[in-house]
């Protein structure tokens, strides 16, 4: 083993709250190194984590693929576009997503080089007294010992026990790279990515069953939200099962047999593939030696403070791998707060304005609480709602689903709540997550003059309709 290195800051993944966090540290003069031990599909380092690797990025890049050709077959007809014989090329789709990952993941590299981020390939094990081991990729061991260490190991797909990955049993990393549209695709779990997945091989062609052992449709989202977006993945042909528990799994020589109980019994399916979306864990293994004294909580993260602080001097954690949503911005957010406590500024998250994004067609957006929490908590509130189907620029664009909601306190007006479902709607969040920032009422955002034609009239409106006072619907 080399001599030992010293560093202000040790880092250990460089996912989005990993490289966040190396990079602030960097800007504020801390002398840091960054580790991480994933290889992109050419075999070699690839920076990024899950969300550039494997998660954010490139689905999204295969959204919005499918997105162009369900457009061809569903909407281009609207405007008067014919044409003969589309055709996808999956590989060439899939080249096209590997493309995008590339430039980022290199993007990362090349920010830590302008920004003096010393960069390691390899595994990192923290050694008690902030010393981290790094076995590198070409056997060689090396370390690194940081006055602070952040522990941004981020998080693993869930393996069922009786659906073991394979070649026809597949997590996300699967889904991203099948080199045909599967005739059949099973899902198990209708969350974030299930959907997301699911809806682009539906767009694409292939028949998709999603088996979801929760009664209710995603139930962390307003109830409103859910229906109506349930109601239009439906009329895409994505078959939505609830209630619907798998209990085994089996790959025959026809497909994958799946056997699930729902409330009409047992019932079985047999797909081409099957996606296994069902959640992620941390990923610890192998990441902390004996006697360095972090603490794993009673789900398997890393256990911290509200500062992303594990109790052992000098050792912090961040994103995926502690407590929160597993979410690429909160991991941003936690990176930057804690390179910035680290410097003796005032870092913070602020977990109530984090906003919530499911990049389905329609998409679903959120910040703050449903109107189910708010009944819950006793909180006395207004709600207001506009549908996109009365916004002349989201009827101009062929797309009148959804709606947007806004929520805010009966007596102080407050903004407490945003849901909304359509077209962008991934962009229009941000007006709410601002107005609560700002600690924003209502009357605020209604008062606030927005383009005309603009999606965005429907957050205005929606703020209008708070007080009954939308100009463009009954109130
Ligand atoms: C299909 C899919 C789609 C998603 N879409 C979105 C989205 O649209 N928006 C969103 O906000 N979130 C999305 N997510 C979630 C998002 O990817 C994660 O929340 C985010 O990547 C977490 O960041 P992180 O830095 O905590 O961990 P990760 O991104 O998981 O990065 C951790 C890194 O640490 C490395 N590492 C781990 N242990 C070690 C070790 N011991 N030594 C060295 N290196 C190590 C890993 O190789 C990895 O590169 C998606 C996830 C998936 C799977």
């Amino acid at each position: 083993m080399s001599e030992q290195q010293q560093f202000d800051v040790v880092v250990i993944g460089a996912g989005p709250a990993g490289y966040h966090a190396a990079i602030r540290a960097a800007q504020l003069g801390l002398k840091t190194a960054c580790i991480d031990a994933a290889l992109g599909k050419d075999g070699r380092p690839a920076l990024g984590g899950t969300c550039l690797r494997v998660g954010c990025i490139p689905s999204k890049a295969l959204l919005d693929s499918s997105r162009q050709f369900w457009n061809m077959h569903h909407i281009f007809g609207d405007h008067g576009i014919a044409f003969d014989n589309a055709k996808i090329d999956v590989n060439a789709m899939v080249g096209r997503k590997d493309k995008i990952v590339k430039q980022f993941t290199g993007g990362i590299a090349a920010l830590f080089k302008a920004n003096k981020v010393s960069a390691f390939y390899g595994f990192g094990q923290l050694q008690p007294g902030n010393v981290v081991t790094v076995k590198q990729h070409d056997g060689s061991t090396v370390e690194l010992k940081g006055t602070n260490v952040i522990l941004a190991a981020g998080s693993d797909s869930i393996e069922l026990p009786f659906a073991k990955f394979g070649e026809h049993i597949v997590d996300n990393v699967g889904a991203l790279d099948f080199t045909e549209v599967p005739k059949r695709l099973g899902v198990i779990g209708a969350g974030v990515i299930g959907l997301e997945l699911g809806s682009v091989w539906n767009r694409l062609g292939a028949e998709v069953v999603i088996l979801e052992a929760m009664p209710s449709f995603l139930a962390a989202a307003d109830a409103e939200a859910s229906k109506v977006s349930l109601r239009e993945f439906k009329k895409q042909g994505l078959d939505i099962r609830l209630g619907a528990k798998v209990a085994t799994t089996e790959v025959k020589d026809d497909g994958v047999h799946v056997v699930y109980n729902d409330d009409k019994g047992q019932q079985t399916l047999v797909f081409d593939k099957l996606l296994v979306a069902v959640g992620r864990k941390a990923a610890t293994r192998g990441l902390l030696a004996e006697g360095t004294g972090v603490q794993l909580n009673e789900r398997g993260q890393i256990a911290v403070d509200e500062h992303c602080h594990t109790g052992v001097d000098g050792v912090w954690a961040v994103g995926d791998c502690v407590r929160g949503p597993m979410l690429a911005h909160k991991g941003f957010e936690e990176g930057i707060a804690v390179a910035e406590l680290i410097a003796g500024l005032p870092g913070h998250v602020n977990f109530d304005t984090i906003p919530w994004v499911i990049y389905t067609e329609p998409e679903i957006a959120w910040v703050g609480k449903t109107e189910e929490q708010l009944k819950a908590e006793g909180i006395p509130y207004k709600a207001g709602s506009f549908p996109f189907a009365a916004v002349g620029r989201a009827v101009a664009m062929s797309e009148p689903a959804g709606f947007v909601k806004v929520l805010a306190h009966a007596e102080t007006d407050r903004i407490v709540g945003m849901h909304l479902v359509g077209a962008n709607v991934s962009e229009l969040v941000h007006e709410g997550v601002l107005a609560m920032e700002f600690n924003g009422s209502a009357e605020d955002l209604a008062r606030i003059c927005h383009a005309h034609p603009s999606l965005s009239e429907a957050v205005h409106d929606a703020a209008m309709a708070v007080d009954k006072r939308a100009i463009h619907k009954v109130n």
